[in-house]
């Protein structure tokens, strides 16, 4: 297995494949004044294994698009969905964020948890846009500095990792500028970090390399993971996970 492989192998026993939580969404959906009883259509993008799809399938009315460019992460989403029931209001779809087969204006909602830095907040904003009805709501969860000072090797770190990260106010300001109107912010608690995402990663470590017979590669993604987290535990106070809710603007 490659690189590539070997993370969709670690990551696809897991409920989810970022930090975020079941009552965060649901907060997202009380902040952006969703209602829950309307008939919407919404793109989730960059689903995973549907953490959010499923949160949002079952709060509302909703026919949701679940959208990712990885079939296993979707396969997985399909049997949860049909676990809980839900599954006749999610239809996966695989397809490349960066390329997206959709009609213009044909969201309600397009909801992108934990994603859109892989093509970067600001295209993704843009290039995302015209796929919202007039008025539509954008949910975009979004690495944010969470000071406006920071220690140099931080900086450094991100530098390299996601230059684009930045604090709200200048995130606010890209929304904004791309013709949407804030309607509401707010951080991810440690434990979407802590309990909802790295420790049960911790916890599948053991079976991943026990699967990947102890390969280099394995161990290799495994170091990194810890790697990862322990940067997050040291650093915290600097950064994390916003959560922006934006109106489409006709301007
Ligand atoms: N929203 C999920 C997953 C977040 S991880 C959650 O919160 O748990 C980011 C997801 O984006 C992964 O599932 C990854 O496969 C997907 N992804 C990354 N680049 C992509 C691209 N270019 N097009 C579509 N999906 C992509």
């Amino acid at each position: 297995m490659d690189e590539f492989e070997l993370l969709l192998d670690l990551h696809k026993g897991a409920g989810r494949q970022g930090p975020g939580g079941d009552s965060e969404t649901e907060k997202a959906i009380e902040l952006a004044g969703i209602d829950r009883n309307s008939p919407l259509k919404i793109a989730d993008i960059g689903c995973g294994t549907g953490a959010s799809t499923l949160t949002l399938a079952r709060l509302l009315d909703a026919k949701i698009t679940a959208v990712d460019f990885v079939q296993d992460f979707l396969d997985v989403l399909a049997t949860r969905a049909e676990s809980n029931g839900v599954d006749d209001k999610v239809t996966q779809l695989c397809a490349s964020m960066e390329q997206l087969p959709f009609e213009n204006e044909e969201f309600d909602v397009i909801w992108s948890e934990g994603a859109i830095y892989n093509i970067g907040f600001e295209k993704g904003v843009v290039d995302w846009r015209r796929y919202l009805k007039p008025d539509g709501l954008l949910v975009v969860s979004e690495i944010t500095w969470l000071t406006k000072t920071r220690p140099p090797e931080l900086n450094a770190y991100w530098d390299v990792a996601y230059p684009e990260i930045d604090t709200a106010s200048a995130k606010i300001k890209v929304l904004e500028d791309r013709g949407y109107t804030p309607v509401g912010y707010f951080v991810l608690p440690e434990y979407c970090w802590l309990d909802n995402y790295y420790m049960p990663m911790l916890r599948r470590l053991d079976e991943f390399l026990a699967r990947n017979g102890n390969s280099e590669e394995a161990r290799a993604i495994v170091q990194a993971e810890h790697d990862e987290i322990e940067l997050y535990e040291k650093y915290k106070a600097y950064f994390g996970y916003g959560v922006y809710v934006a109106r489409k603007s006709d301007v």
